[in-house]
């Protein structure tokens, strides 16, 4: 019999209150598990954003808690969550923000800037994290040579350079034409069959609808949750080499 698979993160009964008295946050509970590939979905103003601060750590909710990896970050001083954040959490932008004056293996080694890794370590984990999402050939590359599709491949990979136990996307398809758009998700969808935890947050129906759990939030309140994301049969979750399922014990 497999053992159940590892709570990452879960949110309890978040509130966010802004001033001004506008709640972003209602009351949210959210557990994500080893192993899901799962949307957060809504419209403008329903609280995804905010939602994913809180759960990358970037912002305090007003009231309830947040546990990443066993560990209440909610009251955890900002030296300890930056060192969290560069160890357990890895992070795709809609823009990408890659660092123009770098190279692609440049841009990707500074994901290991804060995740305890030597100096000498990180080029050749880059290189290799590139070649995870197929873009070895572009190893010397700077941004601006790069397509779109590329580029977010760079910044996936960046996000992925430690080995993170959860990576937090938000709208990684929104700056890109609807190919290159599926092309990041089957990448995103490949490497969670690969053993990554992956949240994306999106405002597209059509891109949540891709994935194996859809988590639909409204007014800052979760509406729908369609439960585990993962298949049971040859899904993401089954894996032919069970290694890369153990995030959270780091
Ligand atoms: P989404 O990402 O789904 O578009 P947000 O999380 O950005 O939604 O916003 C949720 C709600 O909180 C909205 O009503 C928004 O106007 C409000 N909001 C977001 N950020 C702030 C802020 N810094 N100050 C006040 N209100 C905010």
């Amino acid at each position: 019999m497999t053992a159940a698979p590892a709570l990452v993160l879960a949110v309890r009964d978040v509130v966010v209150e802004y001033p001004g008295g506008v709640r972003a946050l209602d009351g949210v509970c959210l557990e994500i598990h080893d192993g899901e590939l799962l949307a957060i979905v809504g419209p403008s103003g329903s609280g995804k954003s905010t939602l994913l601060n809180i759960m990358g750590t970037l912002d305090k909710p007003t009231g309830g808690s947040v546990v990443i990896a066993g560990e209440d970050v909610t009251s955890m001083p900002d030296r300890q969550l930056s060192v969290l954040r560069g160890r357990w959490l890895g992070f795709v932008f809609q823009q990408f923000h890659l660092s123009e004056g770098l190279t692609a293996t440049e841009n990707v080694a500074t994901g290991l800037l804060y995740a305890g890794v030597a100096r000498k370590r990180r080029r050749p984990l880059a290189i290799a994290a590139l070649e995870r999402v197929g873009l070895a050939h572009r190893a010397d590359h700077r941004p601006h040579q790069l397509s779109g599709g590329e580029r977010q491949r760079v910044a996936i990979a960046r996000a992925l350079v430690h080995k993170p136990t959860l990576v937090l996307a938000d709208e990684p398809t929104g700056a890109l034409d609807t190919a290159n758009g599926h092309a990041v998700l089957d990448l995103l969808t490949q490497l969670n069959q690969e053993g990554t935890t992956i949240a994306l947050i999106t405002h597209d129906r059509d891109i949540a609808a891709r994935l194996p759990r859809r988590v639909e939030i409204q007014d800052g309140r979760i509406v729908t949750d369609t439960g585990l994301g993962r298949d049971t049969a040859d899904g993401p979750f089954r894996t032919s080499d069970g290694s890369s399922r153990t995030g959270t014990a780091r």
